[in-house]
């Protein structure tokens, strides 16, 4: 199904275009990030369409902890055992380019801060 909400993301939870599935069940879907900022980065999306963080609301509130759970899960199963970092880009001034909520995870090497 498509809709005028859709992306990138959406296009890669319907298998019509490929990723590098790290992790799927009913509610979410994580895969590797086509454009790495680290040896190990991954997304992990809602299977439901939120366009961004401010766009979520109460109905959501499962799914957001599910989705950092996910995260954690993830990360321990690709063996970030040394830490890693969870980044949610939220709009434009955040530098937000997919409009398909995600949560990145980032990790395998020692990360600076502040990012830029
Ligand atoms: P953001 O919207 O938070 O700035 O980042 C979107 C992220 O999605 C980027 O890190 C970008 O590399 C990744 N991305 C964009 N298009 C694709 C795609 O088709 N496949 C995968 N695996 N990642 C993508």
């Amino acid at each position: 199904m498509s809709d005028s909400n859709d992306t990138i993301f959406g296009k890669i939870i319907r298998r019509e275009i490929p990723a590098d599935i790290v992790y799927e069940d009913d509610l979410c879907l994580a895969f590797r990030d086509v454009q790495p900022q680290a040896p190990t980065h991954f997304l992990v999306i809602p299977k439901k369409h939120i366009s961004m963080l401010a766009e979520a609301t109460s109905d959501d509130h499962a799914v957001l902890g599910h989705m950092l759970l996910k995260a954690k899960q993830v990360a321990a199963d690709l063996g970030l055992e040394k830490g890693y970092r969870v980044v949610i880009i939220n709009g434009e001034d955040g530098g937000q380019t997919v409009y398909h909520l995600h949560i990145h995870v980032l990790g395998g090497r020692a990360l600076a801060w502040p990012p830029g």
